[in-house]
């Protein structure tokens, strides 16, 4: 019984799973070769050169839509969803802070044909922005008749509001009265038989 033919050295006599070498090999150099094909690949085209950052040149719009309402539906297009949308990438954005976020974002930025980095300015670029701000604030610098004017305006406009808004209360008092006059005593109005019935009382 000890010794058939099958457990002499060097005979697999087990039915555990064996590593076979061959086709692993075959495998790893498969995977290689796929591997050296898509580093080609990549190199092979040109590596792309985008611009270097530049400011907007345009007001970024975040208020337009605000306090308004509009009825949104799924199937209306992008750029009528609720939301910030972005005409370049093609996305809607929920919120102001993020749609910020998006436009000075690299993704963007790339749409565009930017890249992240930013150029070095200039010895002369700084001096000649500098000069322009000069520029710009000497004019814009206000007196004190301007703050006076500017007070006597804030001024007006607080008595306007204030008249606005005590019009606005009578009016809603003079609804309130009116309402309230045919329930002073509904069952005295109900046994008369007509309910514009009005009081003589007021
Ligand atoms: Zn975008």
């Amino acid at each position: 019984m000890a010794h058939t033919s099958n457990t002499a050295a060097g005979v697999d006599n087990t039915f555990r799973r064996k590593f076979d070498r061959e086709e692993y090999l075959e495998r790893a150099r498969d995977r290689e070769k796929q591997e050296v094909d898509r580093v080609k690949s990549k190199l092979k085209g040109p590596p792309v050169q985008r611009k270097p950052l530049k400011h907007r040149d345009y007001e970024v719009d975040l208020e337009s839509r605000l306090g308004k309402t509009q009825v949104v539906t799924p199937v209306a297009p992008l750029s009528q969803q609720a939301g910030y949308y972005c005409s370049v990438c093609e996305c809607v954005v929920k919120d102001s802070a993020n749609y910020l976020d998006h436009i000075n974002g690299k993704k963007h930025q790339r749409a565009l044909g930017m890249s992240m980095r930013v150029e070095r300015a200039s010895l002369e670029q700084v001096q000649e922005r500098f000069e322009v701000l000069k520029k710009r604030k000497t004019p814009g610098s206000f007196t004190e008749q301007d703050l006076e004017e500017r007070i006597l305006k804030q001024q007006q406009e607080e008595e306007q509001r204030k008249r606005e808004r005590r019009e606005r209360k009578k009016e809603k008092k003079k609804e309130k009265a009116a309402e309230e006059e045919p329930e002073v005593d509904p069952d005295v109005a109900a046994m008369m038989g007509f309910g514009g019935f009005r009081s003589s009382k007021k």
